[in-house]
C-alpha cells in the first residue's frame, strides 16, 4: 500500500459495508470531502482492517454475511476508542440502544441524506480530537523545547521548519506527545498503533530511528525522545529550548 502517497495526515475512514452500491457511493462522497476511505465487505476483515490500518474513523454496517455487526463494533472496542458511526437499515430503538451500549459513537438510519452523515461524522471526529487534545495545553498544539505538534492542523515543526511524517509515524509522535513526560512500555504503543494482533518490535524500532532522524539534532543523542532502556519511551515534556546546546542544530 502506498501510504506514502498520501497527503500529509489524511484522515481515514474504515468503511465495513457489504453492498458495493453502498461502498461505492460513500466512497464517493466521502472522497470528496477530502478523507481517505479503505472498506472491506465482510466482518472479520473489517475488525482486521481496523486494528491494521489503524482508521480515524469507523463507519459500520449491521447486517454483514460473515458476523453480526454488533460482534465487529465490541471486537474494535475492546482495544481502540476510534470514532464509531453505526450505519444500518435496522430502525429500531432497542438495535440503536445496543449499538450505543457497545461503544458506537452515532447511529445513521439508512435511507441517509449526504449532509446529515458528513455531519455526524465532522462531529465525531471532531468530539474525538478535542477529548485526544484535553491532555495537551487545551490549544491543540502540544509543544516541547523546539517542536511544535499542532493537533488540529496536523503539521509538525521543529526549529520553525516543517516536518514530513509517514501516517504511522504521525501516530507515534502524537501518543507519546499525548503522554508526555510517562514512560510509554513497548508492548502499550505496537498495541495503540498496530492494534492487538501486532507483537513486532521490530517495526517500532524502524519507526522510532525513522522519527528520531526527522526530529531529532543528534538521533544518537535524542532530546525529544528519550529511551527507557528495556521498557520503552518516553517522550519529554520540558517546554524550554535549550541554551548553549545550539551546536547540535544543523544550519
Ligand atoms: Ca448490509
Amino acid at each position: 500500500m502506498a501510504e506514502e502517497g498520501l497527503a500529509p495526515h489524511k484522515l481515514k475512514i474504515l468503511l465495513v459495508e457489504d453492498e458495493m452500491v453502498i461502498v461505492h457511493f460513500l466512497s464517493t462522497i466521502l472522497g470528496a470531502e477530502g478523507y481517505h476511505v479503505i472498506y472491506a465487505t465482510k466482518g472479520e476483515e473489517g475488525a482486521y482492517m481496523a486494528a491494521s490500518h489503524r482508521p480515524d474513523l469507523l463507519l459500520l454496517d449491521l447486517s454483514l454475511p460473515d458476523m453480526d455487526g454488533l460482534d465487529v463494533l465490541k471486537a474494535v472496542r475492546a482495544w481502540s476508542d476510534m470514532p464509531i458511526i453505526v450505519v444500518s437499515a435496522r430502525a429500531e430503538e432497542r438495535e440503536k440502544v445496543a449499538a450505543l451500549d457497545s461503544g458506537a459513537n452515532d447511529y445513521v438510519t439508512k435511507p441517509f441524506g449526504n449532509s446529515e452523515l458528513l455531519a455526524r461524522i465532522r462531529s465525531a471526529l471532531r468530539l474525538y480530537m478535542s477529548k485526544k487534545n484535553a491532555r495537551g495545553d487545551g490549544g491543540g498544539l502540544f509543544s516541547a523545547k523546539e517542536l511544535r505538534l499542532d493537533y488540529v492542523k496536523r503539521t509538525l515543526t521543529v526549529s520553525g521548519s516543517p516536518v514530513r511524517l509517514t501516517p504511522t509515524e504521525y501516530k507515534i509522535l502524537v501518543l507519546l506527545s499525548q503522554n508526555a513526560g510517562r514512560v510509554l512500555t513497548h508492548d502499550f504503543i505496537i498495541r495503540k498503533i498496530w492494534g492487538p494482533y501486532a507483537s513486532d518490535s521490530q517495526v517500532l524500532r524502524v519507526n522510532m530511528a525513522n522519527i528520531r532522524r526527522k526530529i531529532e539534532p543528534n538521533p544518537a543523542d535524542p532530546q525529544y525522545i528519550l529511551t527507557e532502556v528495556g521498557v520503552g519511551y518516553r517522550m519529554t515534556d520540558d517546554p524550554k529550548a535549550p541554551g548553549d546546546d545550539c551546536e547540535h542544530v544543523n544550519r
